[in-house]
């Protein structure tokens, strides 16, 4: 039983073929540039990595050029298209119309494709995505997984933002939260370590160059820091996460710039990069602020700050704490920015434990809380891939 896992963007596709049965991945890559000069598709089996540098004017002939590769006798690890059992498609935003992953026939087609307005830039990749596949692979069942579905549960008081009812009613604007098949796979993990069944308090961290923060409580988000669009809540890589939405007017009439550069810039240009001018990177931040850069030092300490509220702010909501997870690029990563967020958090319960925190291996769980703290810490790699080949796998008879 094979999975395909396809993750379209704008201008790169990343995928995974799994093998369901232990769940093992047998091929995964990318293809790059799509669209751009210099476009190239890459593979790794457990034959090595392969790539190949070729023009790839669209989505169409990229999907063509990874099932190429993987028949291919040499580089590949399947003997032909038959042994593809299922297609999941990682898709960006439900709007309101689906809580759950779905199965894309022609009507769940289009009213994914009514959704595009909510993230222009990212629906119409994955509809290209999809739309190929159902030409390239049709035996195979193709299943949409939501980034936004595992938010579906948040309560209204919390998905509203306080326009005019007639506006969330129209224009379907509202809180939607993203990220949403990395909070749902660490949520699963914390809950297997908590081991007890019953009332359970978490708050994921999922801290990468995108990062967004979730409450769950007893395994259903109730609340997640991104909003409308992936640009709410913390501070990110480039993007600034909340804003007074007056500055949005102030910054257009001083600079000239239009609403949609403005957007753009808060996007593209803000985040910890522009605080710092050096890096969206944490560890390129990380070591300018060693070296002694101030900015760098000042770009570190709004993003720790920021996650600290939220951390507070959703212990208050839940009503309570039994266990924080830090996710993804930093959030597994930097023992530095873990150690920064959980100091002085005694208060809430949490007994953070220096060693074990430093002394993590890369790409495992690990409690980083001592063993008398109250509230647990832990290090959960995520896995979004695997969540979606999981939701795929429900679909395949
Ligand atoms: P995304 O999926 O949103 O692109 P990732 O979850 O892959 O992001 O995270 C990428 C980010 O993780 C990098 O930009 C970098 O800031 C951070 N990162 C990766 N490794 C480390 C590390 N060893 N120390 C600090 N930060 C790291």
């Amino acid at each position: 039983m094979k999975v395909f896992v396809i993750n379209c963007g704008s201008s790169s596709l990343k995928y995974q073929l799994f093998d369901m049965k232990n769940e093992s991945v047998i091929a995964r890559g990318i293809v790059d540039r799509i669209g751009i000069n210099e476009s190239y598709v890459q593979i790794e089996t457990e034959k090595g990595k392969y790539k190949i540098v070729k023009e790839m004017p669209n989505h169409s002939v990229a999907i063509q050029s990874v099932l190429d590769l993987l028949t291919d006798r040499k580089h590949g690890c399947i003997e032909n298209m038959s042994q593809i059992n299922a297609v999941g498609h990682r898709v960006v935003h439900s709007g309101e119309d689906f809580n759950t992953s779905v199965k894309i026939d022609k009507s769940v087609l289009k009213i994914i494709a009514s959704n595009v307005e909510l993230a222009p830039l990212h629906m119409p990749p994955n509809i290209a995505g999809i739309e190929s596949c159902l030409k390239s692979i049709p035996h195979a069942p193709a299943v949409a997984v939501f980034d936004t579905s595992f938010h579906s549960s948040i309560p209204q008081y919390a998905y509203m933002y306080a326009l005019p009812y007639d506006d969330y009613k129209n224009y379907k604007i509202r809180k939607y939260g993203f990220h949403g098949t990395s909070h749902q796979y660490v949520s699963q993990q914390a809950r297997q370590i908590f081991k007890k069944d019953g009332d359970f308090k978490l708050i994921v961290c999922h801290l990468g160059n995108g990062a967004s923060i979730s409450a769950v409580k007893n395994d259903k988000c109730v609340d997640t820091s991104m909003g409308f669009t992936p640009l709410d809540g913390l501070i990110m890589g480039t993007r600034s996460g909340s804003i007074d939405a007056a500055i949005l007017e102030y910054l257009s009439k001083k600079t000239g710039m239009s609403l949609t550069q403005v957007v753009d810039y808060l996007n593209k240009k803000s985040g910890v990069l522009g605080i710092s001018g050096i890096s969206s990177d944490f560890r390129d931040l990380e070591q300018a602020s060693k070296d002694g850069d101030e900015r760098a030092k000042l770009a570190i300490a709004m993003f720790v700050y920021r996650v600290k509220t939220f951390i507070g702010a959703y212990s208050a909501s839940m009503g309570g704490l039994d266990m924080v997870v830090f996710t993804a690029g930093v959030g597994e990563n930097s023992s530095l920015i873990r150690e920064y967020i959980c100091y002085d958090m005694e208060y809430l319960g949490i007994d953070f434990d220096k060693s074990k925190n430093t002394s993590a291996i890369r790409g495992s769980i690990a409690e980083i809380s001592s063993d008398k703290s109250r509230v647990k810490v832990h290090i959960i790699p995520t896995n979004e891939e695997l969540v979606i080949a999981r939701e795929t796998l429900k679909f395949y008879k």
